[in-house]
């Protein structure tokens, strides 16, 4: 295989300086570091490639031997590498490596194990749902440890043989004359071992993709943007790593009569305009039930009464909060010649009796809009 220029490797002209020959090899080391492409055969190669071609040009004697003979005038295998006189190799490895290493080197080159991700699930409940709690049943397709190979990839009877390029270390030490990097094994990527013969079902990966039902128990009181954890019951992990966690989103659907905030239930209680003249006592629902509400004479439309420990309770405690009833006086519809004969004869009364002040209301508001006008001078 014929190599590249190295300066066309770097993206430099042939005359650049040291300087720019350093950014440049920073910046495509960034790049195609194996730690950031983990699993990329062509980022690894890029990186050795890019590697190779600072390791020479950034040497004054090396950089004049290429320009001079060329690749030839270089060649590792044949100069028996460029073992000594790295004088520039603590500073380079200083600012190029410190940011992506972020200084955690080592580890002992042990196979990485992998958790896997975590899930998530948007479940839907009913407001009572929410408030008792309910246990629910819940499908979701997630990563498995394969059964047939037991997630080791191998085919049933066999085992997966130790990686023979990083001895099971599942790292491996990559010498670029003086440089010397840590990186994934490109051959096991990271596992420690290969499969030469891989499982059927799984194609060697030891995971699968399955459908798994769950039972999920959720606890009393939750609300809307709660989420239940559900541990180990997200993908599963590699190379032995811990699976990742399932975390169920909880979202409460709008019920019919009641509005929830917190604790508080709202309901709305329309009545009619003679009860709410009279006064009277009728029947609300609760979630669990009815309860009687005293409407006393008189009362106005929006008016708020508060039915104490009627609301729900909370996951986070703290016992039940209160039910809100909101009265909606309702105009009557639909009136027969009779009714509107009643109306007409009560409204009358009304107005015959306006020093009494019976619509305090009205009485108020039409005193604002006299002033008004007479302000605007109308
Ligand atoms: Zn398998
Ligand atoms: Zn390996």
């Amino acid at each position: 295989m014929s190599k590249r220029d190295y300066y066309e490797v770097l993206g430099v002209a042939k005359d650049t300086s040291e300087r720019d020959l350093k950014k440049a090899y920073r910046r495509m080391a960034m790049k195609y570091h194996p730690d950031k492409n983990p699993d990329d055969a062509e980022a690894e190669s890029k990186f050795k490639e890019v590697s190779e071609a600072y390791e020479v040009l950034s040497d004054a004697d090396k950089r004049q031997a290429y320009d001079r003979f060329g690749h030839a005038g270089v060649d590792q295998r044949q100069g028996g590498g460029f073992g000594g006189g790295a004088n520039n190799f603590s500073d380079i490895f200083g600012d190029v490596f410190g940011d992506i290493f972020g200084g955690a080197q080592g580890g002992g080159g042990r196979t990485r194990a992998r958790r896997g991700a975590d899930l998530r699930y948007p479940l839907d409940l009913d407001l009572e749902e929410a408030v008792r709690g309910v246990t629910k049943e819940i499908k979701i397709r997630a990563q498995v440890n394969c059964n047939t190979c037991d997630g080791s990839g191998a085919k049933k009877g066999t085992t997966p043989d130790t990686c023979g390029t990083c001895k099971g270390a599942g790292q491996v030490r990559m010498s670029q004359g003086f440089f010397s990097v840590q990186q994934t094994c490109p051959v096991c990527h990271g596992a420690g071992q290969v499969v030469k013969d891989p499982c059927g079902d799984c194609h060697g990966q030891g995971v699968t993709q399955e459908v798994k039902t769950l039972s999920v128990k959720i606890p009393a009181g939750v609300d809307t943007g709660d989420r239940i954890r559900l541990a180990g019951e997200g993908e599963a992990g590699g190379n032995g790593g811990p699976a990742g966690d399932l975390y169920v989103q909880v979202e409460v659907r709008e019920h019919a009569i009641f509005q929830r905030d917190g604790r508080n239930l709202y309901c709305d209680v329309p009545i009619s305009f003679a009860d709410a003249s009279l006064g009277g006592e009728l029947e609300v629902p609760t979630l669990d039930g009815r309860v009687k509400l005293k409407i006393p004479a008189e009362t106005q439309t929006g008016k708020l009464f508060r039915l104490r420990g009627k609301g729900v309770s909370s996951v986070r405690g703290g016992g039940p909060g209160d039910l809100m009833c909101r009265v909606v006086v309702e105009t009557p519809v639909n009136l027969s010649k009779r009714q509107k004969e009643l109306l007409e004869e009560f409204q009358q009364t009304l107005e015959d009796s306006e020093s009494k002040n019976q619509s305090p209301q009205k009485t108020t508001w039409f005193e604002g809009v006299k002033n008004f006008f007479e302000d605007m001078k109308f």
